[in-house]
């Protein structure tokens, strides 16, 4: 071989890791384009399961229609499905593939008490009074998991490409009540990347700590003697006296806390009635903070109170954890990948209606410029330097054991109130199908990346380790033995479920629910609507 002949040979295999890359590279653009063409194709499926979860309108640890319609969904697209996971009924766990790296898409399902509304209407008109409705949103989160989930395993059968895609819901999301648990039982042992995703009003992800909070979701009982209110009322302990002591005792140690906690209460059970000294009563607490140690300080804080309360009144004191979630945070290469997807994919195109329709529901919630739907991409938010408090989602615990990120996707209107029937207005419109067309598209880039690219996986495992948990490491505000609270919200979709029934989209008979509910989007002005 001469000089020349090795110099070439060495520059050609200096330069072969290049080609691969970029040969590489040029087939994974080749695969994105192939998802987003094969998800615009599911956009009929999207808008089903989008405004059947909305008319199914289910509250947390009772999404049983939810999940028989989610599961036959999976099924059918053969993923194996599990149902009443840790131990909570109406969770399941869908698996679908084999081998690494196991991706697991998860989006929270449950709604909001007392938010019925009629959607793509712009004023107030419940659907049923009185009756949940979904005012976050959480109809849409698995539509974008499902859709993105079908359109990768197209192309990675067509392909031969291993991998594990899981889908699993939030259940309970509103109530803080099954992530933690889902943690505690391993459910996430051997899975390498948790994208989550959850609706809002622009396309955007996050790395580190994310804004919001974490907490304790508690109810403290109290057990006392009943007597005759009027008859003999000192023979009677008061179980609503240590519940109104404690609540006295919790407000004015709140001008010793730090400013970013949130705290919160409702009394569960006051009593029965008057003349009846009540002999049980409870209060239920969410003790939220920026921190986990900052929760756990309150937390104990409450309990003391708690006790006192009990002293003073001479009844006895149990509590039960109902619900619990970790501050926040999130992935840094997975996120920054993601964010990558988010500038490719861009915002949804709006129509004209559906910017008249989110322009007036910014006007009937107060906003004297409605600014309409978003039209330019939020970006990328980087780890909070000081930290900001608001919010939380239990999301956060499963942040601590597997490398997390949240996909934000555009299908609800900005300016509105959060828990409240604003918030479902816009949620069974096009502007919810559009947005979560975007968020599927970004959704199946990503699975894309960590498919084809085993150093995403590896540096999404390295940052766990090396950056987030290498400080702070995750212990869990719930025990071994802390069982899910799945009796919560029983009664009232025992109460609801029937007149619900009624209003169940059917897509066999209605090309979309507000064809079926006689809504000629956007109606602005209450007229007289006629069910179809
Ligand atoms: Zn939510």
């Amino acid at each position: 071989m001469t000089n020349r002949m090795i110099f070439l040979a060495f520059l050609f295999v200096l330069m072969m890791p290049l080609r691969f890359s970029l040969a590489q590279s040029n087939d994974l653009d080749s695969l994105k384009a192939e998802a987003v063409s094969s998800i615009d194709s599911l956009a009929k499926l999207n808008q089903e399961i989008i405004d059947s979860l909305f008319s199914f309108a289910e509250l947390g640890f009772q999404e049983f229609e939810t999940q028989r319609y989610l599961t036959e969904i999976l099924e059918q697209n053969d993923f194996e499905v599990e149902l009443g996971i840790a131990g909570i009924p109406s969770a399941w766990w869908a698996s679908w593939g084999s081998g690494e790296p196991v991706i697991a898409l998860g989006s929270d399902v449950d709604g909001i008490p007392r938010a019925s509304q009629m959607p793509g209407v712009a004023f107030r008109q419940p659907m049923i009074e009185g009756a949940p409705g979904h005012g976050e949103g959480h109809n849409s989160g698995q539509a974008v998991n499902i859709v993105a989930a079908m359109a990768v395993k197209e192309i990675m059968e067509s392909k031969g490409l291993p991998g594990t895609i899981v889908i699993w819901p939030g259940i309970a999301e509103e109530l803080l009540g099954t992530k933690a648990w889902y943690a505690r039982d391993g459910l996430f042992e051997g899975v390498d990347a948790v994208l989550f995703t959850h609706v809002s009003n622009n396309l955007s992800v996050s790395w580190g700590r994310a804004r919001g909070t974490g907490l304790v979701s508690v109810e403290y009982l109290f057990d006392g003697v009943a007597a005759h209110g009027a008859g003999d009322p000192w023979k009677g302990r008061s179980a609503l006296d240590a519940v109104e002591l404690m609540n006295i005792a919790w407000n004015y140690r709140r001008e010793h806390l730090h400013p970013l906690q949130r705290s919160h209460y409702v009394i569960s059970n006051g009593g029965d009635q008057p003349n009846v000294v009540p002999s049980s009563a409870s209060v239920w607490y969410f003790i939220r903070e920026v921190s986990a140690d900052g929760i756990r300080n309150n937390f104990s804080t409450l309990h003391q109170i708690a006790e006192g309360a009990s002293l003073m009144t001479d009844t006895s004191m149990s509590r039960r954890i109902v619900g619990a979630a970790y501050p926040r945070h999130f992935n840094r290469p997975i996120a920054l990948a993601m964010d990558e997807n988010i500038k490719k994919i861009g915002l949804p195109s709006w129509s004209e209606n559906d910017q008249q329709f989110a322009k007036a529901l910014q006007t009937l919630m107060g906003a004297e410029e409605p600014e309409g739907l978003a039209t330019e991409l939020a970006g990328i938010t980087p780890d909070l330097e000081q930290p900001i408090s608001g919010g939380s989602d239990d999301i956060g615990d499963i942040s601590w054991n597997v490398p997390t990120v949240t996909l934000r996707y555009p299908s609800n209107v900005r300016g509105l109130q959060g828990h409240h029937w604003s918030s479902a207005m816009a949620m069974a419109t096009p502007i919810a199908h559009k947005g979560a067309i975007a968020g599927a598209k970004v959704m199946a880039s990503t699975m894309l990346d960590l498919i084809s690219n085993d150093t995403l996986v590896e540096e999404a495992q390295n940052y766990f380790d090396d950056v987030q948990t290498a400080e702070e490491q995750y212990r869990p505000f719930i025990s071994p033995d802390d069982p899910p609270a799945i009796n919560k919200n029983q009664d009232i979709m025992a109460k609801f479920k029937p007149m619900l029934e009624e209003l169940y989209y059917d897509p066999d008979r209605f090309e979309t629910y507000l064809d079926q509910l006689g809504i000629d989007y956007p109606q602005l002005t209450p007229t007289e609507i006629r069910r179809n």
